[in-house]
């Protein structure tokens, strides 16, 4: 554990701090300071992913702007290690540190909903569970993700997918502005048309631009309530039930969205589900789900019909915060059997029941937006693929990561196209491939905005 004064700089330093310089960063913040030994410093240092284990110098929950801008000129001053923490949801662990600064946001949870002009302006400290409830009391939504608790800072700089996006796009399709703090400490307003290369930036390029303070999104009518169809296989018909089920979704209406997934049943028999949201009246929803329980034969299959709010907290519990987890994930084109078969045969082998493969659905109002358009390019490749090894026991660390990698390395070769809200630590090849050919145009834009890379810790976009 870092002295309280020492400091881990950029270049992987320990720089002891003159107690005045401390002092002047501490008193005019209005948000609290915690430093290793102090109450609460644990807890606060605490992220979702349970394999993440680090200890900060200074953890600041900021309150206000200028507190973020406090701490911003304090980090580049002195290049500290600086990092921002919205939800807390980082796979890569990248919204907390060692020996640097936690600019932790979960105070700042402002929330206006103006339901005439079907405007949210939201603090970055919030979840998706706060706006899911706040949007719906007026029959509104956004694009938000599928698990309630995630942050809504990181998820929508990186691109936003979840349940809406078929229907009407990413998240990031629907951010009218945000407030962001640069590098140089200045506040500036993104949008179309103020700081149009920022505004551009910052939907898809996740935190390299800048600490949001503040999001301003555009609703859409949605609910109250979604029918929800889950249809559960055999994991061996994976191969012959997904490809089916993938041309009947071509053809399905775009108010229907579908994520599907390799997970283990209650009794302890890995399956394959089809998981079938429709945000369509009832009758309507069960005409686009038929053609899907005609596939072969479920060994479950249920419908319901559950207010959207309580759909986006369907898998909360099993993605909890603290559990252990490691994963790896990547777009896809299709669901080719080859690459399913060795995923499910794979997935039977796993060494902890709560692992998951995903497959989530994109396609539609997503690919209607050019690759150009915003910093997140890769609108035409209609499936999200994630294998995440779930457990509990630290003593089971090297068994499910060796799992991960062995499954990734059965796979033939992937496009080289990632989401990258999914990445790990992977390098920067494969933060180049999260950004194809909108990589070249971040980098410059880094050198502008923030050019001694003061935000490197996020899946980093090196200034040109
Ligand atoms: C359980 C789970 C479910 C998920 N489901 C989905 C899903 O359905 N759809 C989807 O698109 N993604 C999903 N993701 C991925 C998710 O989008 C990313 O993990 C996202 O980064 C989480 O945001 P956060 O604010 O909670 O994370 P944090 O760990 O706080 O931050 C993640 C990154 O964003 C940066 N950041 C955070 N806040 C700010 C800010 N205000 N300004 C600038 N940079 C900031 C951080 O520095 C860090 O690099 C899921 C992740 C998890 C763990």
């Amino acid at each position: 554990m870092p002295h309280r004064s020492m400091f881990r700089t950029w270049h992987g330093e320990e720089r002891a701090l003159d107690p005045g310089a401390l002092k002047a960063l501490r008193s005019p913040l209005q948000g609290n300071v915690r430093t290793p030994g102090d109450a609460g410093y644990d807890e606060a240092r605490a992220v979702w992913n349970g394999t993440i284990d680090r200890h900060p110098a200074l953890i600041v929950t900021a309150q206000t702007i200028q507190d973020v801008q406090r701490v911003v000129a304090f980090a580049q001053q002195h290049q500290i290690v600086l990092a921002v923490r919205g939800g807390g949801h980082s796979f890569a662990g990248h919204s907390t540190c060692d020996g640097g600064i936690v600019l932790e946001l979960a105070q700042m949870r402002h929330l206006r909903v103006d339901p005439a002009r079907r405007l949210a302006v939201a603090g970055p400290g919030l979840r998706w569970a706060d706006l899911d409830a706040a949007t719906q009391q007026h029959g509104l939504a956004v694009t938000g993700g599928q698990v309630s608790h995630t942050g809504i800072a990181g998820l929508t700089l990186g691109g936003g997918m979840g349940w809406l996006a078929r229907q009407l796009g990413l998240t990031v399709d629907h951010l009218v502005s945000a407030d962001i703090v640069t590098a140089d400490g200045a506040l500036r307003h993104a949008a179309p048309d103020a700081d149009a290369d920022l505004y551009w930036a910052i939907r898809g390029g996740g935190g390299n631009f800048g600490i949001a303070t503040a999001f301003t999104y555009q609703l859409q009518a949605i609910g109250p309530d979604v029918s929800v169809c889950q249809l559960a296989f055999p994991i061996e018909a994976a191969a012959q039930v997904f490809p089916e089920a993938e041309e009947l979704l071509e053809a399905s209406p775009p108010s229907l969205s579908a994520t599907f997934v390799f997970l283990t049943a209650p009794d302890g028999v890995p399956v394959a589900a089809l998981t079938l949201v429709s945000t369509a009246s009832s009758d309507q929803a069960l005409q686009s789900f038929a053609p899907f329980r005609r596939l072969g034969t479920p060994v479950f299959e249920e419908i319901v019909r559950v207010p959207y709010t309580a759909l986006q907290r369907m898998l909360d519990q099993v993605a909890a915060p603290g559990l252990r987890y490691y994963g790896r994930g990547n777009f896809l084109d299709t669901l080719d059997p080859l690459v399913i078969e060795p995923l499910a045969s794979a997935y039977a082998d796993a060494p902890s029941s709560q692992s998951l493969v995903l497959f989530v659905r994109l396609g539609g109002a997503v690919a209607t937006v050019p690759a150009e358009a915003t910093a997140f390019a890769h609108r035409n490749r209609p499936w999200a693929v994630t294998v995440l090894a779930i457990w509990r026991d630290p003593a089971d660390d090297d068994a499910n990561r060796v799992w991960i990698e062995r499954a990734w390395q059965a796979l033939p070769a992937l496009p080289k196209a990632v989401y990258v809200n999914e990445l790990a630590d992977e390098g920067n090849e494969r933060v180049r491939a999260a950004y194809g050919p909108n990589y070249e145009r971040l980098s410059q834009l880094k050198r502008r905005y923030d050019p001694d890379n003061l935000f490197r810790l996020n899946q980093n976009i090196v200034p040109a």
